[in-house]
């Protein structure tokens, strides 16, 4: 009764509805104590899913008759564009290495000591000066040092979401943060991405008739399509976050890195009202392996996941914050940047050129302003799971689209990371990806 009100559909409608649901084995209902949801119903159909978005590493082998599948795995892959690592000669090892040896001899207690929960202070202060750089003003009390990015969106999900939450998401995006929704039951809604970023025009029904708890967003350098998302529908997002009262998640991996002109101001600089919680991960840009990031929010949403990180981890490891902070706060690091931009802008400008000469008509993309990857579009027909196994063969992978989809999978995209490969490399790779692309086709 309380549902018909409050849904404004007849008491018959919700009746039906009650036992469709039974009847699929959904719920169940036991008489004088109420209805339940059905737990192993509802695990089932997870495992029917998938629990992860990284299983099309695994899936490949769904389509291969077993005979050939341990041949299959004995190939080791030698051209990587599925990686959306930076090409480790592209960051400076060497120089963090010095700094972890002249740290410890000088300071050997860094390894006898726990470090504050939300960070050490004095990189929680160069952070906010390199920040304020890409004119983002926060203070150190409102940044808490994770360990990555992707434990921020895990803070945030497993302090703000619980099952049946609703989460709006792009679609496609960051598989990594499909995982960490999917695994706190969230319902996860999505909105298509143009070459704007999130179709902003979409959001806003969505938001007055399902109410999300976050809104997940990957604005500058889209993570796969690389899109950015102009300054009026970051502004518009931020509207519609503060009219339905949710928080926006804004996931910032790789901004500096830009090969035209910089990208507009972060969402988070046009927050008046707090809702966005903006994360900044250092691994595209300096060290994957410090798992450094950091995450900036206010008031008692700062203090909720400051609270979750204690229980998580009590800190991300001191030494390697104290290892990159000479970096951070010294002239080299705008320096690192400038040559990391101009050295994957060579890398993006030869992927695209190999794609002009050599991929079929039917293909498409968009120029990626930034970022570390090209998104490709192909004919509907064409299933980029399939084509992996092909291109495997090959000892090449890609991302395929179907990772990147956290509701209904498109597979006729795939991600080529143009990053982690060297230039003799990429050139092999994409141009064979090419050649699969046109038997394909041909087919
Ligand atoms: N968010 C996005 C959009 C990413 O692409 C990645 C890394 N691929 C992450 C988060 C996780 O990064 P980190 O290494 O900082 O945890």
């Amino acid at each position: 009764r309380e549902l018909s009100k409050q849904l404004g559909v007849s008491l018959v409608t919700v009746v039906k509805a009650y036992q469709k649901l039974e009847q699929e084995g959904f719920i169940t209902s036991v008489q004088g104590k109420g209805t339940f949801i059905r737990k192993t119903k509802m695990e089932e159909t997870e495992r029917k899913e998938g629990t992860s978005s990284y299983d099309w590493q695994l899936s490949v082998q769904d389509y291969l008759p077993r005979s050939q599948f341990a041949r299959f795995h004995q190939v080791p892959e030698k051209i990587h564009l599925s990686s959306s690592m930076i090409d480790p000669g592209l960051l400076p090892n060497r120089y963090l290495e010095q700094e972890i040896h002249r740290m410890l001899s000088e300071n050997p207690k860094v390894l006898s000591q726990y470090g504050e929960i939300q960070g050490d202070k004095a990189l929680r202060q160069a952070m906010i000066e390199y920040l304020q750089r890409m004119d983002l003003t926060t203070s150190p009390d409102n940044i808490l040092v994770t360990s990555g990015s992707q434990q921020g969106i895990d803070l945030i999900a497993r302090t703000f979401v619980g099952p049946g939450d609703v989460v709006v998401m792009e679609a496609p995006t960051y598989p990594g943060a499909i995982d960490v929704f999917r695994g706190r039951g969230a319902t996860i809604l999505t909105v298509p991405v143009d070459c704007d970023g999130m179709r902003v025009d979409l959001l806003q029904n969505l938001c007055d008739k399902y109410k999300p708890k976050i809104i997940y967003t990957v604005p500058t350098f889209h993570n796969p399509t690389g899109s950015v998302m102009p300054i009026k529908r970051r502004r518009q997002i931020l509207e519609i976050a503060k009219s339905t009262q949710c928080l926006v998640i804004e996931d910032d991996p790789c901004s500096e890195i830009y090969f035209e002109r910089k990208p507009p101001a972060s969402m988070k600089s046009l927050d008046q009202d707090g809702h966005v919680i903006y994360l900044k991960g250092l691994s595209k840009i300096l060290a994957p392996g410090c798992r450094i990031g950091i995450l900036a929010a206010s008031g008692s949403i700062f203090k909720r996941l400051l609270a979750a990180k204690a229980n998580t981890d009590l800190g991300t490891p001191l030494l390697t914050q104290k290892a990159i902070l000479p970096f951070i706060t010294s002239k080299r690091m705008m320096d690192h940047l400038k040559k990391l931009r101009t050295a994957l802008k060579i890398r993006r400008d030869l992927v695209l050129e190999i794609l002009s000469e050599h991929s079929p008509e039917e293909v498409s993309w968009f120029i990626p302003k930034g970022g570390l990857n090209v998104w490709l579009t192909l004919p509907s027909w064409i299933n980029t799971d399939h084509l992996l196994i092909e291109a495997k063969k090959e000892q090449i992978t890609f991302l395929p689209g179907s990772a990147c989809y956290p509701t209904e999978q498109e597979n006729h995209h795939l991600r080529l990371s143009f990053s982690y490969m060297n230039e003799q490399q990429l050139t092999q790779g994409v141009t064979t990806i090419c050649n699969l692309l046109q038997s394909a086709i041909e087919l």
